[in-house]
């Protein structure tokens, strides 16, 4: 059993890629692993929401990964600002971090391209705080993208820059959480290869969205002519739909479809009706779930005490014993 640390950004809700690529495996890593989930809220400050966006952002991502099946007393569920002893570690941990390697970060460098008039020090030093969440719990494992490897590497070096500095064998070096199996990738609706909340209202499908928005979305889906010669390769968009239905729809539905376009006499229509009662179904739980959640205001309290509390348990003890070692002492 490992310690797993992973953050959740507060941005938006949560859409089948994200269902189907993160969600679902943390839901298994929280009955394999001792599991830190938390929402990241002090990392998305360095884009300035206002107060009532904050609140409401943090609200939505903790809503949707209840409804998708995080289990609070399985994992442990916290929001990042309600522990106190991540920004002092993100602090000591600053005193360590050199200019050069954090200007070196590629997803700085992105930034600094992109947003020239927004490249504040919570950017420049956001790996050093994604290294004070990981370590904090003294954790031995991340479960990162590609896109996250080079975060996972300064992870790394601040934890042995610190060992070494000191003299101890104190932060576990941070790997990447190796799920052992291929990663599914859900296509967007509008013929790219993935969906993304990024790519405007017709990519992407919400657990959150009512059946009418899934209809409409899904008829408005990107297909061709058709297919004019038995057995073609389907083209890019068609394909993505496919795809949907491989994962959302049974088997039978899919062959079905599949031999209708194998032999020309494919409707789209038909197959994106099917498509969306498919995932009208499938998606049904987890609507109910995310408006009852909505409203309980109570319960999410009890949700993120409990986070809190579990989650000071390793932080409390990670600051008092980093603090002995570096040499701070009560008088
Ligand atoms: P988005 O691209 O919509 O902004 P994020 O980058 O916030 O999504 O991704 C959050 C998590 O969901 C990541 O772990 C990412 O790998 C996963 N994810 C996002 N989109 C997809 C997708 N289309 N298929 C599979 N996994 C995805």
């Amino acid at each position: 059993m490992d310690i797993v640390v992973s953050g959740i950004r507060p941005t938006g809700n949560l859409h089948l890629g994200n269902y189907f690529g993160a969600v679902k495996n943390f839901i298994k890593m929280q009955n394999e692993h001792k599991c830190y989930f938390f929402i990241a809220d002090y990392h998305s400050l360095t884009t300035h929401p206002t107060p009532a966006d904050l609140h409401g952002n943090v609200k939505n991502v903790l809503v949707n990964f209840l409804a998708a099946g995080l289990d609070p007393e399985k994992a442990t569920l916290y929001i990042q600002s309600d522990i106190p002893e991540v920004t002092e570690l993100y602090l000591l941990l600053n005193m360590n971090a050199y200019l050069g390697e954090l200007e070196r970060v590629a997803s700085f460098k992105e930034k600094v391209r992109t947003q020239p008039d927004n490249i504040n020090a919570g950017l420049l030093t956001y790996p050093t705080l994604m290294a004070a969440d990981v370590l904090i719990h003294k954790a031995a494992k991340v479960p990162v993208g590609k896109d996250q490897e080079q975060h996972l590497e300064m992870m790394r070096n601040f934890a042995n820059r610190f060992n070494r500095m000191y003299k101890v064998e104190y932060f576990p070096a941070p790997v990447a959480f190796n799920f052992g199996e291929e990663l599914i990738k859900i296509p967007g609706l509008d013929g790219s290869t993935k969906m993304s909340k990024s790519e405007g209202d017709y990519n992407a499908i919400y657990l959150s969205d009512e059946p009418e928005v899934i209809r409409k979305k899904i008829m408005r889906a990107v297909t061709d002519a058709g297919p004019t010669v038995e057995n073609q390769p389907k083209p890019q968009p068609v394909e993505n739909l496919f795809q949907l239905m491989k994962v959302l729809s049974t088997t039978d539905t899919y062959e079905h479809f599949n031999n209708l376009y194998n032999t020309c006499q494919i409707r789209y229509g038909d197959l994106k009706k099917q498509l969306a009662e498919d995932v009208i179904v499938f998606t049904h739980p987890f609507r109910e779930k995310i408006k009852e959640l909505f409203v309980n205001d109570n319960y999410l309290h009890k949700v993120a005490s409990l986070g809190a509390e579990k989650a000071r348990e390793s932080t409390s003890r990670t600051i008092r014993e980093v603090r002995e070692i570096i040499g701070f002492k009560v008088f």
